[in-house]
């Protein structure tokens, strides 16, 4: 399939945390826009923040990602989609509110693209909740490896799942049919399937947000630990920056190596201490200083291979201080 250099690309959920940078990027890059959000309403703050791309970016109006061609309006015309749409939480009760917006809104933009013959590249923002699992010791993963663990737990709990499997559980089963549905169309369908996985996005916010409690989940968790006591403690993970997940996808396109495709997006792991010691030190004082150096030696128990998305794509990731900077600027700039 041949890579996309340009033409207009359809970002769903484009007033999110992520799709916001995704939209700048490709326009940056040349590309034209159509950001498909949920009502007018949600896409106001977009049309003004890049007004000066004048017909450059546009936007499509999609009510309800999980009715049946909710998506086929929006993909007319377009040369390559990025899915972003997908609930991200840790608040859902019935595993449900999580599973069938993931799943019917990948299947249904799939099925408009498939019955559109412009679109040449579908790239599906995907996590690596559909890659890792639970395990007793430390683990490195890779794109062999899906969390197969959440989707039996939640099949097995229901309600009584944990929060955590059963947002994972939205990603694989997401995922999976995403690929089931190129496979099963492969010789119907002139796009392939490129999917991103991305561990915990962190980073500035230029998504419309009124105040630290309205972010979305990975920034509110930054935020955080960044103003309240304790909160650093000794939890962790893996990270990305933002802009670097948005370069991802445009790169992602841009590759025509990325074609049929799962890559890792990740910039490596971290204790939540780590990112307060790497603050700049003016700033120091702003915020909280938990225990500096506590996460230093600290064992990571879960870690991805980032090697393919540095093959592929030619991925060079953000340092911690770089986005920590960026944070706490962001914090000051809006008087947080
Ligand atoms: P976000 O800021 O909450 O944005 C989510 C986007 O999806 C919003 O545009 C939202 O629209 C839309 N959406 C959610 N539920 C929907 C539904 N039921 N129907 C229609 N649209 C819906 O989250 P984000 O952090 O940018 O996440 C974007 C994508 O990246 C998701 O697929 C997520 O799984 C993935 N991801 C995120 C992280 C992270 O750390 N942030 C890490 C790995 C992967 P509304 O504003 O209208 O609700």
């Amino acid at each position: 399939m041949p890579a996309i250099t340009a033409g207009t690309v359809l970002v769903s959920g484009a007033n999110g945390f992520v799709a916001v940078w995704v939209v700048r990027s490709l326009l940056e890059n040349g590309f034209f826009v159509r950001g498909a959000v949920r009502s007018a309403e949600k896409g106001a703050h977009l049309r003004q923040q890049f007004s000066k791309y004048g017909d450059r970016f546009g936007l499509a109006i999609v009510p309800d990602i999980t009715k049946v061609r909710a998506f086929d309006d929006a993909v007319k015309g377009v040369d390559a989609i990025a899915h972003t749409a997908s609930p991200y939480h840790f608040q859902a009760d019935d595993p449900a509110e999580l599973l069938e917006p993931a799943i019917k809104g990948t299947l249904g933009i799939l099925e408009s693209a498939r019955k559109c013959n412009s679109v040449k590249r579908v790239v599906v923002t995907s996590s690596t909740a559909a890659v890792l699992h639970d395990s007793p010791t430390p683990m490195v993963f890779s794109e062999a490896d899906w969390d197969d663990q959440a989707v039996e737990e939640v099949e097995k709990k229901g309600r009584a799942a944990s929060n955590a499997h059963k947002y994972r559980a939205s990603k694989t089963l997401a995922e999976r049919a995403a690929w089931d549905f190129a496979k099963k169309h492969q010789s119907e369908i002139g796009w392939d399937l490129s999917v991103l996985n991305p561990p915990l996005i962190l980073g500035p916010v230029i998504h419309e947000v009124s105040s630290p409690d309205a972010l979305n989940t990975s920034a509110r968790q930054m935020h955080g630990v960044f103003t309240k006591p304790d909160a650093a403690a000794s939890g962790g993970g893996c990270w990305v920056d933002v802009r670097d997940i948005a370069l991802a996808h445009v790169l992602a396109l841009q590759k025509q190596e990325a074609g049929g495709e799962r890559i890792i997006i990740s910039a490596g792991a971290f204790k939540w201490q780590d990112w307060l010691d790497a603050a700049p030190a003016e700033s120091k004082s702003k915020y909280q200083k938990g225990t500096p150096g506590a996460g230093k030696d600290a064992v990571h128990p879960v870690r991805y291979d980032a090697s393919k998305s540095k093959r592929i794509l030619g991925m060079q990731y953000r340092s911690m201080e770089e986005t920590a900077e960026a944070v706490v600027d962001d914090y000051e700039q809006r008087g947080w």
